[in-house]
């Protein structure tokens, strides 16, 4: 059997992980190594590996995702705006198999991105 990755074993209750929301569908929690000030990530509690992975029959949840981080951004204060990403595959240096959206805020932020 494959091992778990991190996020799964965050979603399973292994290790620890500072929550700031969850639902039937999904879990928001703070990056343990933040890039901006605010920087939390949000996750399906289903396991789905990459964007890339995700199928028709994924729309809803994925609709869900990205407002939850927009209400996110607002609960915890973000009124000057801020950035969801979401790496995908190797060349965009995605690092967990487990699909993730990166919310960030609370600093000024360049583009492009690195
Ligand atoms: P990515 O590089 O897009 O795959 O993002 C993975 C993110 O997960 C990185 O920003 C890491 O800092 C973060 N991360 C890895 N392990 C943990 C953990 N145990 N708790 C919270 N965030 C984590």
């Amino acid at each position: 059997m494959a091992e778990k990755t991190i996020f799964k074993r965050i979603i399973d209750g292994e290790i620890p992980a500072t929550v700031v929301y969850q639902d039937d569908h999904c879990l928001a929690f703070r990056d343990v190594a933040p890039q901006a000030p605010t920087h939390v990530l949000i996750i399906p509690k289903r396991e789905i590996a990459a964007l890339a992975d995700l199928t028709d029959d994924d729309e809803v949840l994925a609709g869900h995702m990205l407002l939850v981080a927009c209400k996110l951004a607002q609960d915890l204060g973000l009124s000057g705006g801020y950035r969801v990403v979401v790496n995908c595959g190797p060349d965009a240096g995605q690092s967990v198999d487990h699909l993730h959206f990166h919310l960030l805020g609370g600093r000024p932020m360049k583009w492009p991105p690195g």
